[in-house]
Order: C-alpha cells, then structure tokens, then sequence
C-alpha cells in the first residue's frame, strides 16, 4: 500500500479566495482578533441563518462552554443532550456546574431520540442542548415546542450542519442560541475555529464578554467574571470568510457524494446506510456514515482496519457520554444505559468524506466496503 493510494477520511478544499484574503491580513498587520474579518465572519454566518448577532470564537467546543455560561446555569441545574455526541457538549455542562441528563438516539437517524425528552425533565431542568448528527437535522418543532411548555432554553448545536435546513429554513437559526464549529473536517474551516449566534441583545454581550476574558468595561484588567480567552484572530477568520462563499458549492458536493455512496452501497445488505430524507430535511451528509447490521459478525473496529489494510481511512462513531471514564469517574451516569447509542458508537464508523474526495476514491472506498460487508 503507498502512501499515494491511501484515501484520507478528510481532506479539504481551500477556495482560491483564501490566498489572496490571507494576504491581506499580513500585509495590513492585522493578525489578531482585533480585524476587519472576524466582524465580516460573524456578520456573515449572522446573515446566512437568519441571526442578530454573532461572536466568533477559537473553536465550537469553545462555542458550546461560552453559550452554556451565558445561559447562566450552574450547580443544582440540569441540562438534557443526546448521550451520543462529541464530548464537548456535556464537557460545558459539567463545567458550568450542572449536570448533564442523556436522551438515548433514534435507531435510523442517529439523532437525539425526541420522544424520550419530556420524561427527562425535572424541576431542575433549565435547558436542552440539540445536536443534529452527522448531516440529517433532528426535528426540531417538536423539542422547541416541549421547550416552549416547559419554560426551557433551547441550544442549537449546530457544528455539522453549514447549509443545511429544517422545513426551509437554515440550521443555526432555531432556539435560543446556535453555535457552528470551523474545524477542517466541517463544511465552513477556519483551521480551528467556532461562531455563537443569537438574537437576544444581551446574551450576545454574555458571550462576548466571556470569549474576552470578562475584561470590566469601566477598568481594563478588574474582573467580576471569570471567562476564557477563546478569541478568533483575523487570520482564521480571513479563511472562514472565503470558505463561506463557496458553501453553495460544498453542500452540493456533499450531497453528490452521498447520493453516489447510496447507489454504490446498495447492494451491501451488511450496514445500514443513512437516512437520505425525512419530511423536514434532506441529508447535507457531511460525513457517510455507516453501522454494521445484525448479520454481520464483526463490529466496527474490525471493519474498519479490513478498510484500512485497503488503503480507505475511516473514523468511528461518537462513544456515548455514559459511557466516558471521565464522566463516569466523577459518578456521573451510574449504572445508565442508553442501548441504541451503545450499539451504534460500537458498529458504526464513517467512511471518506472530505470535500476534496475524487469519484475515484469514492468508488474505491464503497467498493473496498462491500468486499467485506456483501
Ligand atoms: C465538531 C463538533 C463540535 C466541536 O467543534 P470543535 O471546533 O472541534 O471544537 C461540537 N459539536 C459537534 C456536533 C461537532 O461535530
């Protein structure tokens, strides 16, 4: 196997764009967070979704700590999130003080289970943390229409979903605050980077304040907060700006490739390939992924390092919250078991899905695939 043939799980495609803005940015000196393309970035990604406000930040898990800590929860409150979703989102609440309760996921979408929801909600229920995976939108009416009654907050994560829509209108644009990541692998990358969207005037100066340190307004260096310095330079956002004005044409190439993944996959009884549509949402497939069906007698691990001896670099799934020795050595989530996110963090894993993947890759690694599923 030569380095060349081996097909990266993710490669990106740099608009040509990027150079000439990146340029501008050293030539002008302007380097730090203190630039003319963090305010374009955060107007833009504001306007994109439909938001007032936007506050770029150094990453999404970033995004998610600031937004937990300006919705002002702490020790005593509770905060529902699906158990199967990158580690960032119960990491802000557990930071912030709160405890995090799980949703275990639907079966065919790999989303938050939204029917197990409302049975999760206490007194101490202040919010609930929505995670659309891996490309397809959680339906999202129905859990702003439980949050609605039970006077909850609604944060909207949003990271894997640039471009997409629920019933029409842009992911990143529903409940109380939104927050995108700009990690490579993600349809919009400014090399590391993350964007919290609101509406509301004063949660926006939350946010900002707590990307900033909490600097005091009325005497630079006194502080009455503790915040973070999760900043974005002008430099990545530079990048980001350029990289957001060829959305159009990424959510169209990932949407090719995953309608291509489809019809060369069908025959391979052995996985279960994902939801191309439900009512509300057509798949963006920001990444393919795949679980291993009943009937094939090895788990994921396997199939994965099968692909690999051929050259296809893959990613496994998510491992289900409940399931971290972190959070359970803090005696979090004793004796808990949320069986749908344990079976697909086990047999599922995603195949090469970055934006400069050639046809050619593409047809090998589903080719590679079903030579050892069927
Ligand atoms: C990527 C991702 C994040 C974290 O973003 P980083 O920029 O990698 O910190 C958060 N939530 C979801 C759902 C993600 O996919």
């Amino acid at each position: 196997m030569s380095e060349r043939r081996w097909i990266p799980v993710n490669e990106p495609l740099i608009s040509s764009r990027a150079g000439q803005y990146l340029q501008e940015c050293l030539q002008s000196g302007w380097i730090s967070s203190e630039g003319p393309y963090v305010d374009r970035l955060e107007a833009e990604m504001a306007k994109r979704v439909g938001r007032s406000y936007g506050m770029a930040v150094s990453s999404g898990s970033a995004a998610l700590d600031v937004a937990v800590a300006a919705l002002q929860v702490g020790p005593g409150d509770e905060v529902i999130l699906p158990a199967f979703t990158i580690i960032s989102c119960a990491a802000a609440v557990v930071r912030s003080g709160a405890v995090p309760v799980l949703v275990d996921s639907d079966a065919a979408t790999w989303n938050m289970d939204i029917d197990q929801v409302e049975e999760r909600i206490t007194e101490r229920t202040k919010g609930i943390m929505v995670v659309h995976i891996y490309g397809l939108p959680v339906d999202l009416d129905p859990v702003l229409e439980i949050a609605a009654k039970h006077g909850l907050w609604v944060i909207e994560d949003a990271a894997e979903m640039h471009g997409q829509e629920y019933r029409g209108r842009p992911c990143g644009g529903f409940g109380d605050v939104s927050v995108f990541s700009f990690y490579p692998n993600k349809l919009v990358t400014t090399g590391e980077g993350g964007i919290i969207l609101t509406d509301d005037a004063s949660l926006a100066e939350r946010c900002r304040s707590l990307r900033n340190l909490c600097f005091s307004a009325e005497r630079r260096f006194v502080h009455y907060e503790l915040g973070w310095n999760y900043r974005m330079s002008n430099l990545q956002a530079a990048l980001g700006v350029a990289q957001l004005e060829e959305l159009d044409e990424f959510v169209a190439i990932k949407r090719r490739m995953g309608r291509r993944y489809q019809e060369l996959l069908e025959g391979a009884g052995g996985v279960q390939t994902p939801v191309a549509r439900t009512d509300y949402a057509e798949n963006i497939y920001w990444v393919f992924g795949l679980v291993l069906r009943e009937t094939t007698p090895f788990d994921a691990a396997v199939a994965m390092e099968r692909l690999a001896e051929q050259g296809v670099g893959t990613r496994p799934f998510f491992w289900p919250m409940h399931e971290q020795p972190v959070f359970r050595r803090m005696g979090l989530f004793q004796g808990e078991r949320h069986p749908v996110a344990e079976r697909i963090a086990r047999r599922g894993f995603y195949l090469p899905s970055g934006l400069a993947l050639t046809d050619e890759q593409l047809a090998k690694a589903a080719g590679a695939l079903t030579g050892i599923v069927r």
